[in-house]
């Protein structure tokens, strides 16, 4: 039987590059893919359906909820956003290690719910630097900008209750951390019970 893959949470304050950081990742390891979640908020120029996110309607949303087809769920900047329990499962069930990129009340979630899962925490190298990043994405305005920063800085607090932090300095050596936290992982012995007893019994 394939070993089965194993759940990283991953979570950062917005405008630290977890998303492009995530999207690399994955884009350069075959075995790692990344969950794609639900959302109510409207697609942006380039996204797709069913690539980016599942696009939904509330209504749509709630019923899924009520079905008690959400891992977790959440309500970020006024717009839901929720992780299936079926996709996630049929990917690590297939020996794929999943990436959920999620916001920290999610994370929280997960975390109570599935202790053996891997929580990391994205950190810009400074809060000089992410007030930089939000401006210069040109979308939103002054009083958003100000409203993000502040909940930035209390999203950075809850970094500790995470299992691992990375400091989003340079892409390229953020991406090799994170790639070294996930094989670290799938090196534990207990991940490697299938492959301890193929070697003892020859097969
Ligand atoms: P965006 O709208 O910019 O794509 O995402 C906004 C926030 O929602 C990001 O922090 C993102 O990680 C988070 N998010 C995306 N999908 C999920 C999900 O399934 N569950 C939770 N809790 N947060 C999510």
């Amino acid at each position: 039987m394939l070993q089965s893959g194993h759940i990283f949470i991953v979570s950062a304050a917005s405008g630290t590059g977890k998303t492009t950081l995530v999207s690399r990742l994955s884009t350069h390891q075959p075995d790692i893919r990344i969950s794609i979640s639900h959302t109510t908020r409207a697609p942006r120029e380039g996204e797709q359906n069913g690539v980016h996110y599942h696009f939904v309607s509330r209504t749509e949303f709630e019923e899924m909820i009520a079905g008690n087809m959400f891992i977790e769920h959440a309500n970020v900047y006024g717009n839901y956003y929720g992780t299936s329990l079926k996709a996630v499962e049929s990917l690590t069930q297939q020996g794929f290690n999943v990436i959920l990129e999620i916001d920290v009340q999610g994370a929280e979630q997960m975390r109570r719910l599935l202790p053996e899962a891997t929580s990391i925490f994205i950190l810009p190298p400074s809060m000089t630097e992410l007030t930089e990043r939000l401006k210069n994405r040109g979308t939103d305005s002054e009083d958003v900008i100000a409203h993000r920063l502040k909940k930035s800085r209390e999203e950075i607090e809850q970094s500790l209750l995470f299992d691992y932090v990375i400091v989003n300095q340079e892409l390229t050596q953020a991406e090799q951390d994170l790639l070294a936290i996930i094989r670290s992982v799938g090196l534990r012995a207990q991940a490697q019970s299938q492959t301890i007893t193929r070697i003892l019994t020859g097969e």
